[in-house]
């Protein structure tokens, strides 16, 4: 998802209270950043933000960061919270990243995290790429070393190309796959869902949608 390069979006980004500019600085430390002890979610490849910013809304007692590896995407996550709101008063749960996922470790410390969001990650196609894959055994290693001993990772998808690749991929990394469906919007794991910007227009030509919520280490 290439948008356009935006001018000034580097500056709205940097003054935004929601956006955290320098990450590395809070590795260890993003319970004191949100000032509670709640457990911390990530969303890696928010996007336009649609799917973090209502999970956030809805549950004010999980913190949530998304990263987005684009500033040109951030943006848009950023132009949809309230404006002005120095204080962060409004969603207080909530932080944004401009990072690639490739650097998880230097930006979050062992076990800091207790789910990792992947949303219509992108597919890359070509088997020579497969290691781009956010749901590769790759990325599932980087994940192994932020996230809690038992934290999960949930998924979702249409593409199935990339589906059945991630169902080989998590009990391959040691991981346990606790449930998956290829039809979530007919489907019981369905229910309270929270669509994401992809997830509604994809849906909307008729593509089901798949899910798997995968647990870090064996049953
Ligand atoms: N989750 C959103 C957007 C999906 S598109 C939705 O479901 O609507 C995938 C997004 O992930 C794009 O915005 C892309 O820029 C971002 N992305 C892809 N690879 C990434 C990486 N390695 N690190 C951070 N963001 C990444």
């Amino acid at each position: 998802m290439r948008l356009r390069n935006i001018p000034r979006s580097q500056s709205v980004i940097e003054e935004s209270a929601y956006v955290v500019n320098d990450p590395a600085a809070y590795k260890g430390r993003w319970q004191e950043l949100f000032g509670n002890d709640h457990p911390i979610r990530v969303e890696i490849g928010m996007g336009k933000g649609q799917f973090l910013i209502a999970m956030a809304k809805a549950n004010p007692d999980v913190n949530f960061i998304g990263i987005e590896k684009y500033t040109s995407v951030l943006l848009r996550a950023v132009e949809k919270l309230p404006k002005e709101d120095v204080n962060r008063e409004e969603i207080p749960n909530l932080y944004l990243i401009c990072m690639m996922a490739d650097n998880l470790e230097e930006v979050f410390a062992e076990e800091e995290l207790d789910r990792i969001y992947l949303n219509f990650s992108d597919p890359w196609p070509k088997d020579r790429h497969h290691k781009r894959r956010l749901t590769s055994r790759e990325f599932l290693a980087r994940y192994d070393k932020v996230l809690k001993k038992d934290g999960l990772l949930e998924f979702k998808t249409d593409n199935v190309g990339l589906f059945d690749f991630s169902l080989e991929e998590i009990p391959a990394a040691g991981w346990s796959l606790l449930s998956y469906t290829r039809d979530l919007h007919h489907d019981p794991m369905g229910e309270g869902n929270i669509m994401t910007e992809y997830e509604a227009r994809f849906s909307a030509q008729g593509n089901p949608i798949c899910k798997l919520i995968a647990r870090r280490g064996q049953a």
